[in-house]
C-alpha cells in the first residue's frame, strides 16, 4: 500500500515528507494505522547517525494507532484494536525467556537494522529500498507495519494519540523507578536531567511512595515543573554541587538515584550522591566508546550501579498498567506532550533539540 512518511535521506539530513511503499502484513505482523507518533532523542540520534542505522530510512519508536490488517498468526491483536508500539525482540533468547525483552540479545539487529529479522525490508520507493522496521516498526508515517511482539494492546477508554510515548520514553522513565530500582514506600530518589524521562521517572517515584525526591538540572523552568509533578526538593546543579547539596538535605546520601542524560560527569554524580548501600541506575545513553571515572571506594561501600533500557519493562503488561494510573489521576503524563503535524516534523525536532518542548508529538 502507499502510505506518506517522513524520509531521511542523509546523515543529519532533514525529515522529508515522501510517499512510500508499504509491504502487507506478513503471518506475524500488524499493520497500524498512526494517530500520533511520539518523537524521542533516539529518533534525532538516528539522524545523525550516531547510532549506524541505514538510510534512506524512517525513524519512529513511540506510535500509538489502530490495528487496520493482522498477519493469519497473529493473536494478539485484532482490527479495530488500540495499540501502543515499543521496541522489537526476538522472543527466543535467553534474556527474553527470563522476561527480560530490553536485553534481548538480537536488540541491536531488531531495533536499529533497518529491516525485519528475517532480513527483508518493509517498504520501498520505485526500485529504491526505504529502511524501515526502526525499532521493529518506523512510525513517522500513516501507516507501520510492526511484529505481533512489538505491538502493545491498550485500553480504548483513554484518547489514542497520547499513548504514542508510552513505548519508549514515558516507559523508560517510570520503569526505571519502579522495575529498575524497584523502589519502595518511604524511600529517596534523586532524579538528574528533568526532560520527558525525568519527569516520568519523577511521576513514578510519586506512585511508589518515595517521601523525598530531589530533581537536579540545570534550566530553572524545568526544575519548577518538576516541583509541580511531586519533586520535594530541586537542585539547580549550574549553581550548586548537587552533589554536596544532596549530602545536606539527607545526611547520609540518597537510596536511589536515576542518571537521565548521558553525560559521564552527571552519572558520576549520580553515584557519588549515594548512601552507602544505594543504587544508581543509569538511563542516560552516551555515544559508544564513552568512559567514565569512579571511585573504587565509593562503589565499595555496598553501591550498586544498574543499567536500564526501556524501564526494564515487558510493555504488554507495564504499559496497561501505567495507563490505569493515568486514568486514576495519579500518572498524567498527558501534561508533557505538545502536538504537532507529521508535516511539520523538522519544527518538532528542533524544539525538542532546543529543549522548547518537552515531548512532541506528531499527528499524521
Ligand atoms: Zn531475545
Ligand atoms: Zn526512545
Amino acid at each position: 500500500m502507499k502510505i506518506k512518511a517522513a524520509v531521511v535521506r542523509e546523515k543529519g539530513g532533514p525529515f522529508v515528507i515522501e510517499e512510500v511503499e508499504l509491504d502487507e502484513p506478513r503471518p506475524d505482523e500488524v499493520l497500524v494505522q498512526i494517530a500520533s507518533s511520539g518523537l524521542c532523542h533516539t529518533d534525532l540520534v538516528a539522524r545523525m547517525q550516531f547510532l549506524p542505522i541505514p538510510l534512506p530510512g524512517v525513524f519512529g519508536h513511540e506510535g500509538a494507532g489502530v490495528v487496520e490488517k493482522v498477519g493469519s498468526q497473529v493473536k494478539k491483536v485484532k482490527p479495530g484494536d488500540h495499540v501502543a508500539t515499543s521496541f522489537m525482540s526476538c522472543g527466543v533468547c535467553t534474556n527474553c525467556k527470563k522476561g527480560k525483552p530490553a536485553w534481548c540479545s538480537e536488540f541491536r539487529r531488531l531495533n536499529f537494522g533497518g529491516r525485519r529479522a528475517d532480513g527483508s525490508a518493509t517498504m520501498k520507493k520505485g526500485g529504491e529500498t526505504i529502511y524501515g522496521s526502526f525499532f521493529g516498526q518506523s512510525t513517522f508515517g500513516t501507516h507501520a507495519l510492526v511484529n505481533e511482539r512489538n505491538a502493545i494492546k491498550v485500553q480504548s477508554d483513554v484518547p489514542l494519540e497520547i499513548l504514542s510515548p508510552m513505548g519508549c520514553g514515558v516507559q523508560t522513565g517510570a520503569g526505571g523507578v519502579i522495575n529498575t530500582l524497584k523502589a519502595k514506600p518511604g524511600s529517596s530518589i534523586a532524579v538528574f536531567g528533568i526532560g520527558s524521562v525525568g519527569l516520568s521517572a519523577i511521576m513514578a517515584a510519586v506512585v511508589s511512595g518515595c517521601t523525598r525526591i530531589v530533581a537536579i538540572d540545570v534550566v530553572e523552568e524545568r526544575l519548577k515543573l518538576a516541583k509541580e509533578f511531586g519533586a520535594t526538593d530541586i537542585i539547580n546543579s549550574s549553581k550548586v554541587n548537587p552533589v554536596e547539596e544532596i549530602q545536606k538535605i539527607t545526611g547520609v546520601g540518597i537510596e536511589f538515584t536515576l542518571e537521565c542524560t548521558g553525560v559521564p560527569k552527571v552519572f558520576r554524580q549520580a553515584v557519588d550522591s549515594l548512601m552507602m548501600g544505594g543504587t544508581c541506575g543509569l538511563i542516560g545513553v552516551a555515544p559508544v566508546g564513552v568512559e567514565v571515572n569512579l571511585e573504587m571506594q565509593v562503589v565499595l561501600d555496598g553501591r550498586t550501579i544498574m543499567g536500564c533500557v526501556e524501564g526494564d519493562c515487558i510493555s504488554d503488561i507495564f504499559i496497561p498498567q501505567l495507563i490505569e494510573l493515568y486514568k486514576k489521576g495519579r500518572f498524567p503524563f498527558d501534561r508533557l506532550l505538545k502536538f504537532y503535524s507529521l508535516d511539520q516534523i523538522n519544527e518538532a525536532a528542533e524544539d525538542s533539540e532546543k529543549g522548547k518542548t518537552l515531548k512532541a508529538i506528531l499527528r499524521p
